[in-house]
């Protein structure tokens, strides 16, 4: 990870490297942080930030998940994220939020005693998998159960199920990881969601088990808008072996094409049509240049401008 000049911390901007806290926060201990991922993209004439409303709708949800008293609005949060990326003068990357139970008593539950800290980096980011397509195999850690925790939330506990699904594979020819829901049914990879395409419709895993991804959401659209069928619902592995092509989303990913699971390959082995449909769509979108999704950026003032 590349430091920038600033990081967000407590309502004001400090330098990257006194942006610390201390060894007995509540979150350090017990995961009790919840946190977003969100890109920024170079377009045309300025920096622009990709579905930032979307993004802090979920990081609310998820704090409220955790009981914490937010001390920031949803207004402050979006204008304090767009600050940051302005004074890191950064064309692209990403944007990482995060709310922790802080430092103040070692008591499990979070009590008046324990107060919510929020940061907010930016750092440049290009691709997260270096692969243009890639090979997945199923994990044999199941996906976090809905009835153990609030599934849909961005709660930073719950990346310990991912982490072990991912060192699982470490070392492997595995890229990524395919999380199953406890009945069998296919969830999501470790911190992205996933699709699949049959006879020209995409078929994605209805929400339940899965965190609602914003990318997800922007696929919908697409499909929706361009006129591709969809449909959310559950499906097994064995639907994915006998897909005609099949991708992953996330705000790290975007839209990353698999080619085999289990060593199984999937169509031909090569980036299918669809994906690459949707791709094009998608780069379009985030760097500016769809017309008909204008309204899922915000705009970073150019330097120099009256901010
Ligand atoms: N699932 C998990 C577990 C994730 O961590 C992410 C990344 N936030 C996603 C799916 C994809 O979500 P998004 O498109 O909002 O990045």
């Amino acid at each position: 990870m590349q430091a920038t000049k600033f990081i967000w911390q407590q309502g004001k901007l400090i330098p990257w490297q006194d942006a610390t806290t201390h060894v007995l926060a509540h979150g350090l201990h017990y995961g009790s942080a919840v946190f977003e991922g969100i890109r920024f993209y170079k377009t045309k004439d300025d920096t622009a930030i990709f579905k930032l409303t979307e993004h802090v709708d979920r990081f609310f949800y998820s704090t409220k998940q955790l009981a914490m008293p937010m001390p920031y609005s949803k207004k402050q949060i979006f204008d304090a994220i767009v600050e940051t990326v302005a004074a890191n003068e950064v064309e692209s990357g990403y944007i990482r939020p995060l709310a922790f139970y802080g430092y103040g008593w070692m008591k499990l539950v979070p009590d008046a005693n324990t107060p919510v800290e929020i940061i907010i980096a930016c750092w440049p980011w290009g691709k997260y998998i270096a692969q243009d397509a890639i090979d997945m195999a199923t994990s044999s850690y199941i996906r976090i159960h809905p009835k153990s925790t609030v599934a849909n939330a961005k709660i930073s506990g719950h990346y310990v199920n991912s982490i072990l699904a991912g060192l699982a594979i470490k070392n492997t020819p595995y890229h990524e990881a395919l999380l199953l829901d406890a009945e069998g049914y296919v969830a999501e990879a470790s911190s992205s969601n996933i699709f699949i395409v049959k006879n020209g419709a995409l078929i994605t895993p209805a929400v339940g088990t899965i965190l609602e991804g914003v990318t997800r959401a922007t696929v919908i659209e697409i499909a929706k808008h361009y006129g591709i069928a969809l449909t959310e619902t559950k499906f097994i592995r064995d639907e994915i072996y006998t897909a005609d092509e099949a991708f992953l989303t996330g705000t790290a990913v975007e839209i990353l094409p698999i080619k085999s699971l289990d060593d199984r390959i999937i169509g031909t082995g090569k980036v299918g049509p669809i994906t690459k449909k949707i791709n094009t769509i998608f780069q379009a979108i985030v760097h500016g240049e769809d017309p008909a999704f204008k309204q899922t950026l915000t705009h970073i003032p150019p330097k120099g401008a009256n901010r």
